[in-house]
């Protein structure tokens, strides 16, 4: 952990802008990160075509398919957003760990926005990382996240709970998948992660897995999959930032 005086003297070596618009002082001044649209309109997350409320899986997807274990998806803003993009990929990419509060307030602004949603009710947790990212990065983003989440809701007077590590992944995907179709992204992901032996015996009936960016969604399905395999959590969203497609 950086102690507060080599954080300062770290500050007055390198003295922080705006990746933006270079102003001084953060990251991302408040200008910038406010200028960040939010995605309104929530549509379900497996044909992304019909807007559904909170983003809840449709009823054709549900009739059409196969058991689809992940209840829906709130997607907070455009990852196609420049801003948004470039602050994601030098969040995860640059490790500039102080972001996690900004991007944080994206997710806030996306949850208040949805008041008719009862989030606060449910557990929010993260999406396991890949093992060598983790060991890459050092931390989880999405962990990250979720923690300033957590004090900023609570400044404004709601209270979220969290459990950290609730899913492990045990297995990373080979790379080279990453061309291939959902089906078989699907078949590579199934069996990688499992839920944390060390957490109590019950689990939350209610569950939110925030991950920075969604792509094609198989690893948020999995997850899901895994906790309602466990026969205790019976709702399980989505929360990211962007969709990348
Ligand atoms: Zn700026
Ligand atoms: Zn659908």
């Amino acid at each position: 952990m950086i102690k507060l005086y080599q954080k300062i003297f770290l500050d007055l070596l390198f003295p922080k802008n705006c990746l933006i618009c270079e102003a001084p002082g953060k990251h991302i001044c408040a200008r910038c990160l406010q200028s960040i649209p939010l995605q309104k309109e929530n549509f379900c997350p497996i044909c992304e075509e019909i807007e559904t409320f909170a983003g809840r899986v449709c009823n054709t997807c549900e009739n059409n398919h196969s058991k689809i274990y992940l209840d829906g998806l709130l997607v907070a803003s455009y990852y196609k957003h420049p801003i948004l993009k470039e602050l994601i990929h030098r969040y995860k990419y640059s490790f500039i760990q102080d972001l996690s509060d900004d991007l944080a307030q994206i997710l806030k602004r996306k949850l208040l926005s949805s008041p008719e949603f009862p989030w606060p009710n449910f557990i929010f947790s993260a999406v396991p990382l890949h093992l060598n990212r983790l060991r890459w990065r050092g931390f989880n983003q999405s962990t990250l996240m979720i923690k300033k989440l957590k004090n900023q809701l609570a400044n404004d007077g709601i209270k979220i709970k969290y459990l950290p590590e609730l899913i492990i992944r045990h297995r990373d995907t080979p790379p080279q998948m990453k061309a291939k179709s959902i089906e078989l992204r699907k078949q590579n992901i199934s069996g990688c992660f499992s839920i944390n032996k060390e957490l109590p015996k019950k689990l939350p009936k209610k569950i939110i897995l925030v991950d920075d960016v969604i792509t094609t969604g198989a690893t948020l399905e999995e997850c899901a999959k895994v906790l309602k395999k466990t026969g205790q959590v019976k709702k399980v969203w989505g929360l990211v930032l962007g969709r990348q497609n």
